[in-house]
């Protein structure tokens, strides 16, 4: 018997005894990656054949069932299949587990019996584990190449790209379904690939000439990125989560009103073209609230290029984090901050540097948090050379403003009320990031419950409670909300409704999980671990007083943190911090320490009740600030804080406001029995009062700062984001008596509420209080991101709004039906603008029930959606019936001359229209020449916009005829259509109105 045969032997043997070690290592990664290479390698080499994969790997069967059946195939295919299979494990396990099982002895190795290929197809088969890796970062490419060569419908491109799948699993499924379309498609597929890699080959030349030193180092580098970004913390105190298994993708928006504005961005975009706003910058600027998603969107950008599967034009990538810049007090050069903080080069620091200054566009630099460094931007202290030394911040300050290091790219995160107008004018694009959208939501569920069935409940329960769903667009409460699956599921009536409920749940769930002691009877479980409470309560209270995020050792023992709390798993270890052998803690987030700090205030005697009015008006505080202090100080009579000019940031303030929006929910009624025996009942209640005053003084405050109306016009008011914070607050205390109390005063006839950043919880907070205004205003919130969720929870302030605008905000047909459903019989409801959102056909239905049904609607504006002809004529089917509209735009839809014809004939005889919009709209002469009926015989109409479309002489004669017999139109718009300058100018000598 040969050797080679006995090793084999041998292998099937151990997949037998050390069975379950195997299964548990290929299910490791919960995605499954682990398995589905294994499996790729064997397809490669011919040991499973097509039909063996299609039994192996079931869609939606569990991950270790598919496992079971790969080892029980390979097992029965004998001793060489079993050598192989060790052979693939080898190479898809980290070192230290794969060649654990049969390390050297793998006597077959995989290279060996590559067979000749013939087909394109085969191809596919016997380069699959290449293909993989490759198609991962040019997916979309490839599915446009199969679209355009006949090959893919565009419903082959949603089942390769449902977002449930990582990357490799997309890559995967798109080859299997390459297989099944044929020869001709599988060439497509390797075409693509290989011209993609003929034109990387030029990044590949350049490659060539680096030194040994220069890769060995990025090999480091990519190493440390890679390891640094493997797992999501907030899973640290509980389990392991690869970002890859757990990672959904996030809306990421750009800040004007482009097309772009509703296409998903890519990874590759941030640094691409689109979106540019100042060539010459260096620095993208991503923004979103505290919870949005930064720092994961972050670590998964970080993760990506490591992995080699995007940004790869960068050959070197520095990730830092400025909350640990925070604790860097020495001055540095750029070169030791690189080296220091990222990695360390162990040979030719010089050299390698040099390359770096030498070759600028191909390095990039992160930032993460930069409302969370010390020190706020400015753009004063100026240094260009990269050897000076400076304090980091300052560093910090020049490479990203491009005085350092210029033509390095830079992407830096941060909330968006830390971005100070000095930053703006250095960015080279601002994107924003708005969370999960609701199919994220809904993916996000999936992928953290691996059971189904589990999944499908906790969507269940999100449905049935839109509030809560409103809190999951934020992907920190949608990871709180999938952890607490079974409170969630167990709690029925009383289902979470604010934020601070959401975090209460958590709080409570972890105690239940890490306690090791059985509840007492009659004892609550705050009361149980009131001491675990205390002491990360006053930590996370100093570090919010004091800008502290990450904590020593000592700081813990000052606080009476013990092991027992910390095992509890709202701290966490810090990553890189140096030295290396002391210990760092952080909050598993900053929402986190900004909960516990607020349960400080509420338990603590020390704070005392002036601790309340001083969070609440810190904005005031800070307005008028001369020489203030810091929260810090501010809070404790003692001195011995740092000033707070010297250092104040804006995501201090934020941090303070969410920490105030904590401690109005846990003053709430509703849970003053949770303080009973944790704090004196007599002090809650007069911290409750205190908020409520606080909240109602700081509403009063904004009501007396709206001017007096200019005559004739009506009383406005455009709230600040400040305004929407308290509302936010208001909202948390759930009380109606402070809601009610709260808009008592207000008075104005219209409510702008623009550019605040308001999404679903917003307007869930928006309502419960508006609703209590005494009389009807127009409600004005362009701009914002309600989204259909967010305008579902806005539909309890509809009856005392009378206009409702609503521009730019995300909304499909499915808001709308729910909005019209609800205001189509409310007396005040008059008016509506839904410029640029994604509106199709199908709102045109619930329009024309509005039409028909509302004889007091006066404005209606659907500009810049897809509206075709398909939807004109519906909505003239609720024209015909409607007697009071007098405001009708639909500029830059689709309707052409067969909407405009349908149009026209439902309004020719309107008593009411006077405005009517068809700009930019593919209206040519047979459009303009229904038109002239409206104007011919409508006796109201005075303004006709029919500028940008393509409407030629015979149109515009129409037109002329009919205004003849026409004396109270004002004006029609006709400016860039189809006529020569000639036949402007003599159709202008005709007709005066005419406007070119
Ligand atoms: P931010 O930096 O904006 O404060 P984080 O990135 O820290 O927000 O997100 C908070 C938590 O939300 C993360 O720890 C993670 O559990 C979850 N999370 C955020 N973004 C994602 C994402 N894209 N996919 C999955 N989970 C996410």
């Amino acid at each position: 018997m040969g050797a080679d045969v006995r090793k084999n032997m041998l292998a099937q043997e151990i997949l037998l005894k050390r069975r379950a070690e195997i299964l548990h290592a290929l299910c490791s990664s919960r995605s499954g990656e682990h398995l589905e290479e294994v499996v790729d390698m064997l397809l490669a080499q011919g040991e499973l054949g097509w039909e063996d994969y299609q039994n192996v790997l079931v869609p939606g069967r569990a991950l270790y069932s598919n496992a079971r059946q790969l080892l029980d195939l390979v097992y029965t295919k004998g001793a060489d299949s079993c050598g192989l299979f060790f052979s693939a494990v080898k190479q898809v396990l980290p070192e230290a587990q794969g060649a654990g099982f049969f390390s050297s002895q793998c006597p077959s190795s995989l290279d060996d019996r590559v067979k000749p290929q013939r087909t394109a197809t085969e191809d596919l088969l016997t380069q699959r584990p290449g293909l993989v890796c490759k198609l991962q970062g040019c997916i979309d490419g490839v599915l446009g190449a199969l679209v355009e060569s006949g090959h893919f419908s565009s419903t082959d491109c949603d089942g390769v790209q449902l977002p449930i799948h990582t990357p490799s699993q997309q890559a995967r499924r798109l080859l299997d379904h390459v297989r099944s379309k044929g020869e001709s498609a599988a060439s497509v597929v390797l075409q693509y690939v290989q011209q993609r890699q003929e034109s990387g080959s030029s990044l590949e030349q350049k490659k060539q000439v680096l030194t040994k030193e220069f890769v060995k180092y990025q090999k480091k580098l990519s190493i440390s990125v890679s390891a640094q970004s493997r797992f999501l913390s907030t899973y640290g105190g509980t389990s392991h989560m690869p970002l890859d298994d757990i990672y959904t993708e996030v809306q990421l928006e750009l800040p004007n009103n482009s097309a772009e504005i509703y296409k998903s961005m890519g990874f590759e975009d941030i640094i691409g073209p689109v979106g540019t706003v100042n060539e010459d910058a260096d620095t993208v600027l991503v923004s979103g609230e505290a919870g949005s998603g930064k720092s994961t969107w972050l670590q998964k950008l970080h993760l990506l290029w490591a992995q080699g599967s995007a940004l790869q034009d960068f050959l070197l990538l520095f990730p830092f984090s400025c909350r640990r810049l925070n604790s860097e007090h020495k001055d540095l050069s750029v070169q030791e901050l690189l080296f220091q903080h990222c990695c360390w080069p162990d040979r030719e620091q010089e050299e390698i540097f040099q390359f770096i200054l030498d070759h600028p566009h191909l390095v990039l630099f992160t930032f993460d948090g930069l409302d969370e460094l010390k020190q706020s931007f400015v753009d004063e202290h100026r240094i260009c050379c990269p050897n000076q030394r400076a304090p980091v911040h300052v560093l910090l300050f020049n490479l990203i403003q491009g005085s350092l290091m210029k033509g390095v790219r830079k992407v830096v995160t941060s909330r968006p009320e830390a971005v100070a107008p000095a930053l703006k004018k250095h960015l080279h694009k601002e994107v924003h990031l708005k969370g999960f959208s609701p199919s994220g939501i809904d993916c996000f569920v999936r992928k953290h419950h691996s059971d189904p069935n589990e999944a499908a409940m906790v969507l269940e329960s999100l449905q049935a409670n839109t509030a809560l769903l409103g809190l999951c667009h934020s992907p920190v409460l949608c990871w709180i909300v999938s952890q607490c699956h079974k409170e969630l599921l167990g709690c029925g009536e009383g289902s979470p409704q604010t934020v601070t409920d959401v975090y209460l749940m958590i709080l409570q769930h972890f105690f239940q999980h890490h306690s090791t002691f059985k509840l007492s009877i009659g004892v609550s479980w705050l009361q149980q671990n009131l001491g675990t409470v205390l002491h990360l309560g006053q930590l996370a209270f100093e570090g919010i007083s004091n800008f502290n995020y990450i904590f020593s050792v000592a700081d813990l023992e000052i606080c009476g943190v013990t092991e027992s709390d910390i095992c509890m798993g709202f701290l966490i270890q810090s990553k890189n911090m140096s030295p290396a052998h002391s210990k760092y803690y952080e909050f598993l987030h900053v929402t986190m320490q900004c909960f516990f700090a607020a349960i400080y205030v509420i338990l603590s005697s020390n704070t005392g009740c002036s601790a309340i009015p001083k969070l609440f008006e810190l904005q005031e505080i800070k307005k008028n600030s001369v020489g203030c202090a810091c929260f810090g100080a501010y809070l404790h009579s003692s001195n011995t804080q740092k000033i707070l000019e010297e250092h104040s940031t804006t995501a201090e303030t934020s941090n303070l406001q969410i920490t105030a929006t904590f401690v109005s929910g846990l003053l709430s009624q509703r849970y003053q029995k949770l303080w009973l025996h944790c704090s004196s009942s007599v002090l809650v209640e007069k911290k409750a009062r205190q908020a409520a005053r606080c909240l109602s003084k700081g509403m009063q405050q904004h009501f007396r700062s709206i001017p007096q109306p200019v005559q004739g016009e009506k009383k406005s008011m455009h709230a600040m984001p400040e305004f929407v914070w308290l509302i936010k607050c208001i909202y948390e205390m759930q009380e109606s008596r402070i809601a009610m109390n709260a808009m008592s005063k207000l008075e104005v006839d219209h409510l702008k509420l623009t550019y605040c950043n308001i999404g679903p919880v917003e307007c869930t907070a928006l309502a419960y209080v508006l609703k209590h205004l005494k009389n009807p205003v127009g409600l004005q919130l362009d701009n914002n991101s309600v989204g259909d969720v967010g305008v579902e929870q806005l539909l309890p302030c509809m009856q005392i709004c009378n206009s409702l605008y609503l521009r730019n905000n995300n909304i499909t047909d499915e808001g709308i039906r729910k909005l019209i459903n609800q205001v189509f019989n409310l007396e005040n409801f008059q008016k509506i603008a839904l410029f640029n959102n994604r509106l199709t056909d199908a709102c045109t239905l619930h329009f024309s029930y509005l039409l028909k049904t509302k004889q007091n609607f006066l404005s209606l504006r659907l500009g810049n959606n897809n509206i075709t002809a398909v939807g004109a004529k519906q909505l003239a089917e609720g024209l015909k019936f409607n007697h009071s509209l007098q405001y009708l735009g639909l500029w830059g839809n689709k309707i052409g001359d067969e909407g405009a014809e349908a149009l026209a004939n439902a309004l020719q005889y309107s008593k009411s229209i006077v405005w009517f919009s068809l700009v930019g709209n593919g209206v040519g002469s047979a459009g303009a020449c229904a038109l002239s009926n409206i104007i011919r015989y409508s006796t109201s109409l005075e303004e006709l916009w029919l500028t940008e479309n393509c409407i030629t002489r015979t149109g515009v004669e129409s037109l002329i005829q009919a205004l003849k017999h026409n004396d109270h139109v004002k004006s029609v718009w006709l400016k860039n259509n189809d006529l020569s300058s000639e036949e402007v100018e003599e159709m202008q000598q005709t007709e005066a109105r005419l406007v070119f």
